[in-house]
């Protein structure tokens, strides 16, 4: 029942690629304040950065309408979902998510000890909240959700999603993946945070990796309970794996709301580039709200993968519902072009 990635036998290096379509990074970044500060600070990566990444926390607790107690910083979002995965589950348990969606805690949960309850995605491609409130059992630590959710790119309804959370956090912590989020217009009234200020068990996770370009820099955070987080703070060092420079990095991003604006839209418009060429084509893809889109392949995933690298395109490929799908990355218009005209040759 589960999805399937396919894995191409050898991974090209990125400077080999004519466009790197595979892992949702944003083409754009980081933000040219975000460079600026990262040349100034790079003499101080001698010094730990601890009154550096309080004055960080103190900014995204503004920004996030939350108080400071309420924040944990990872060098990106993955080392919460990890670290999470690991505190919840070392003495079993379940944890219940949509199946296909981004594995990371899953897979760590699974690696300490916990097992996984995927729950398929409904026919419109959002969260089948009842099956998973069905799914929960006494023995069930967690329920992960991503929104919009990887690799689908589609999302589930912010109204209906606010109530199981709400809900559902009174038996068992939520975590609420938000990585794509802010490639909606309205990501931030979309969010579950709101949840954590009326005191609810909900853990919101959120990155610079993909809106604000810097998915090589590594900052990430949560937002939850400060009795939630000290659990997580069982294993981590809250913010030790981050360096000097990317602190600075995340704070002249956060106030450069011009490139977060160019990247939503520019994202927007390589999307529907990408979607009504494939229609063109004759291919069916999901509309996405992120930056990358799925679409059936009708070829064998490896062999498909294969095809593409070969011709210096990096993308994704997957199986489920019964079907061989391509997960493609936005990058520029001139990448998306690349990758049109490729597929053509690969898919005839
Ligand atoms: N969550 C989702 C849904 C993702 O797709 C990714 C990366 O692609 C991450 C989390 C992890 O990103 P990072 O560790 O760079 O914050």
């Amino acid at each position: 029942p589960f999805f399937k990635e396919y894995i191409p036998a050898e991974i090209p290096k990125p400077t080999e690629l004519l466009a790197k379509l595979n892992a949702n990074e944003n083409p754009y970044g980081p933000s040219p304040k975000a460079i600026k500060a990262l040349q100034d600070m790079a003499g101080h990566g001698n010094r730990y950065a601890w009154m550096e990444l309080f004055d960080l926390i103190d900014k995204i607790a503004d920004y996030e309408g939350v108080k400071a107690e309420n924040i944990i910083m990872g060098p990106g979002s993955s080392d919460i979902l990890e670290k999470t995965g690991m505190v919840f589950f070392k003495e079993g348990g379940n944890v219940v998510s949509a199946d296909p969606s981004y594995m990371s805690l899953m897979k760590v949960a699974e690696a300490t000890g916990g097992t996984w309850k995927p729950i398929p995605l409904k026919d419109d491609w959002s969260h089948d909240l009842n099956a998973m409130e069905k799914a929960i059992d006494g023995n069930t630590k967690l329920v992960y959700i991503c929104n919009p959710n990887n690799p689908t790119g589609t999302i589930s309804d912010a109204s209906e999603l606010l109530d199981f959370c709400s809900r559902i956090s009174e038996k068992v912590p939520v975590f609420v993946d938000e990585a794509y989020l802010d490639f909606l217009d309205d990501g931030h009234k979309q969010s579950m945070v709101s949840l954590v200020n009326e005191g609810k068990d909900v853990i919101i996770a959120r990155t610079f990796s993909k809106i604000h370009g810097m998915a090589g820099l590594r900052v990430g955070y949560a937002i939850a309970q400060p009795e939630t987080l000290a659990r997580i703070n069982e294993v981590t060092r809250g913010g030790m794996g981050i360096s000097y420079t990317s602190i600075f990095a995340a704070k002249a991003s956060m106030d450069d709301q011009e490139f977060q604006n160019k990247s939503r839209e520019l994202n927007a418009a390589a999307r529907d580039y990408v979607f009504e060429t494939l229609k063109s084509m004759g291919h069916e893809p999901v509309a996405s709200h992120t930056s990358f889109m799925i679409f059936p392949i009708g070829m064998e995933g490896k062999q498909f993968l294969e095809k593409m690298m070969a011709m210096k395109v990096g993308v994704r490929a997957f199986e489920f519902m019964g079907k061989n799908w391509c997960r493609v990355s936005m990058g520029t218009m001139e990448e998306m072009k690349i990758f049109t005209s490729t597929l053509r040759k690969v898919l005839v």
